[in-house]
């Protein structure tokens, strides 16, 4: 998966490239990530990137040359015709279908991080093909929200995360119907008075997969009811979660 970034901050991605899952997929090849800074595409003397919006107000907009020869600059290195992203609080909202779908298409990405008031509107109508936002608010540059949308692609890239089904396992995925994950633990079975729910410890894996499930209906049902609403459960959901319900009401 090959992605650039047009960003005014590119020291900002180290925090990518050199941490975590995604510093070892660059490691490893399956993931490559280049930033162009359009302060090196200026032609003034102050390598100006950023002016006073007309109509007055305040704050400063992008200038538009510097962000299209830096565009110009990233599509010529691109491996293959990219896509031209740029994430603003008023795009699309990228969620877990939408890391996926990126990265199953496999088409090389090229983010375009605003800073200021944004960028010059005349390059979103010329440059870009698709605005995302990563939700309803607003940050102070666009570096964040391409580095949260980066990490999240990356795990759907055959052979980026340790164990292949990691993802797949995940929160929201398809294979989980949408639902949140259930709990985790890890070792010591018991930490003063709190004890990690039997049924993992037996060994059984179709109790284990039975609790997993009911908890996963049950945590969507406790956080994320919205989530529950939209979904139409069958028979067995519906008991796993009535029992959830019941045993929740009970403690
Ligand atoms: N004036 C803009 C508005 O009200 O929509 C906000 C500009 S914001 C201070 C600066 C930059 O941060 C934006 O150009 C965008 O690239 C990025 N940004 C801010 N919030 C974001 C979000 N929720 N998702 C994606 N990008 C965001």
């Amino acid at each position: 998966m090959w992605c650039g970034v047009i960003t005014l901050f590119g020291q900002m991605f180290h925090a990518i490239k050199d941490h975590g899952i995604t510093g070892r997929a660059i490691k490893n090849g399956l993931l490559t990530l280049e930033t162009w800074d359009p302060r090196d595409y200026t032609t003034d003397k102050y390598a100006t990137v950023d002016d006073r919006p007309y109509g007055g107000g305040p704050g400063m907009v992008m200038l538009a040359q510097p962000l299209r020869e830096a565009l110009a600059q990233a599509k010529f290195a691109s491996p293959g015709l990219a896509r031209v992203v740029y994430v603003t609080p008023g795009g699309e909202r990228f969620d877990h279908a939408k890391a996926r779908k990126l990265a199953q298409s496999a088409q090389p990405l090229i983010f375009v991080a605003g800073r200021y008031e944004g960028i010059d509107y005349r390059v979103i109508e010329q440059d870009i093909d698709e605005q995302l936002s990563i939700g309803d608010y607003v940050l102070s540059g666009g570096e964040l929200a391409v580095m949260v949308m980066i990490d999240a692609i990356t795990r759907w890239i055959p052979g980026a995360l340790g164990h292949e089904l990691s993802a797949v396992n995940d929160t929201f995925s398809e294979e989980m119907a949408g639902l949140l994950d259930c709990p985790h633990y890890t070792r010591p079975a018991c930490i003063g008075t709190q004890k990690v729910p039997e049924v993992l410890l037996t060994g059984d894996h179709q109790a284990i997969a039975r609790w997993r499930k009911k908890q996963s209906l049950g945590q969507t049902w406790l956080h994320r009811s919205d989530i529950l609403e939209k979904l139409t459960l069958d028979e067995t959901s519906q008991a796993l979660l009535a029992e959830f319900q019941l045993e929740y009401e009970k403690n």
